[in-house]
């Protein structure tokens, strides 16, 4: 299992959630670890966090819309 953003196959497609414009992909959200990020990383033994609602086929990208000056996220479904 891969995930095809994180791999630079496919570009991030989500659009945004609020203006519908197009997103630029900043990531995995587990790997922003800075002063900057809009989550806490997430903690690969942690039981019944946010986290966990997320299936682990599933990448959790964080994303940015220029339009909004907005950062959400967006899942992406990994490919075998
Ligand atoms: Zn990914
Ligand atoms: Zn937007």
């Amino acid at each position: 299992m891969f995930c095809p953003v994180c791999n630079g196959i496919v570009d991030m497609q989500v659009p945004c959630l609020s203006c519908g414009g197009t997103v630029t992909d900043c990531g995995r959200l587990s790997d922003w670890t800075g002063p900057y990020a809009p989550y806490e990383p997430a903690d690969a033994g942690a039981v019944g966090s946010a986290s966990s609602i997320y299936a682990e086929a599933d990448c959790c990208h964080a994303v940015y819309c220029p339009s909004c000056q907005q950062t959400s996220e967006a899942i992406v479904t990994q490919w075998e």
